[in-house]
């Protein structure tokens, strides 16, 4: 992706149609979905999007991933020819589909992701990912960067903000569990609550960075209708959640399934994970 297609970004509001499209055609040719005439429209394709937490030497705990099993899983991607596209440029093509105006979609594309700001996404996945040109989104909440020993700091993330490969999108303000506070708070004050985190977030982030930020992601992939009514009125564009599956045209756009990986998802049983969504029996 090029430094040029980076600063090509999906505003969070409406505009002008034509506008609109233009921005989502751009989007989408930066993400390496148009590329050729040999790629062929597929109906409701399955598209994995992967979702990481922290690397290390060995398993710390359950979402630490070894830096040798992440490397086995970038060798089979690229084995299995995948194309790693931005989160936004899936996103763009899936607004475009919902408009009833569908483009192509790379065969085996798949978006990979990495949440809460880990400084082992500075030290060990980032340059992993530098070596083969892939585009990973980072959600994070801002209240750890520069704060919580094991995150980011803000130099660290604006490093990393500032490269045309990662994205750094929303994980609200301090990663609250949503569905429990609502269980414990009046209705309004809860949307207060909720309005705040997805707001502030947002804001910090592209102040702090200078980016546009379009995407969240559900703290422990936990929302509801209501939430997620919010985040749209709140600007976002989509936000994702978890689910062991590939996300589709069909999933709701505020709750997209997120595959969670986690160091016991060894090469092979990634492979297989890719396969059935793929479908074309080509995994190994
Ligand atoms: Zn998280």
């Amino acid at each position: 992706m090029s430094r040029a297609c980076a600063k090509v970004r999906t505003g969070p509001g409406p505009g002008p149609a034509d506008a609109r499209r233009r921005a989502l055609m751009l989007a989408l040719a930066c993400g390496g979905v148009l590329r050729g005439a040999a790629v062929a429209a597929t109906a409701a394709p399955k598209v994995p999007i992967l979702v990481y937490h922290r690397f290390s030497t060995q398993v710390r705990d359950t979402m630490t991933v070894r830096i040798s099993t992440f490397e086995a899983h970038l060798a089979l991607l690229q084995r299995m020819a995948c194309h790693v596209i931005p989160l936004s440029a899936w996103v763009a093509w899936r607004l475009a589909w919902d408009a009833g105006d569908p483009v192509p979609l790379q065969p085996r594309t798949v978006v990979l992701t990495a949440d809460d700001g880990h400084r082992s996404q500075f030290d060990v996945m980032a340059p992993l990912l530098r070596e083969r040109g892939w585009p990973m989104t980072l959600f994070v909440y801002p209240s750890a960067i520069s704060n919580a020993d094991y995150a980011m700091t803000w130099t660290q993330l604006q490093q990393l903000a500032d490269e045309p490969l990662f994205s750094v999108q929303s994980h609200t303000y301090w990663h609250p569990n949503l569905l429990r506070d609502q269980a414990n708070m009046p209705p309004a004050a809860f949307r207060r609550f909720a309005a705040d985190q997805l707001a502030r977030s947002r804001d910090t982030l592209a102040l702090r960075l200078g980016r546009p930020v379009t995407l969240l992601a559900w703290p422990f992939g936990l929302s509801d209708a209501g939430l997620q009514r919010q985040a749209r009125e709140a600007g976002y564009l989509a936000a994702c959640s978890l689910g062991n599956r590939a996300a589709t045209p069909g999933d709701a756009l505020f709750a997209l399934p997120r595959q969670l990986i986690v160091d016991s998802v060894d090469a092979g049983r990634l492979a297989t994970r890719l396969d059935a969504a793929f479908d074309d029996g080509a995994a190994s």
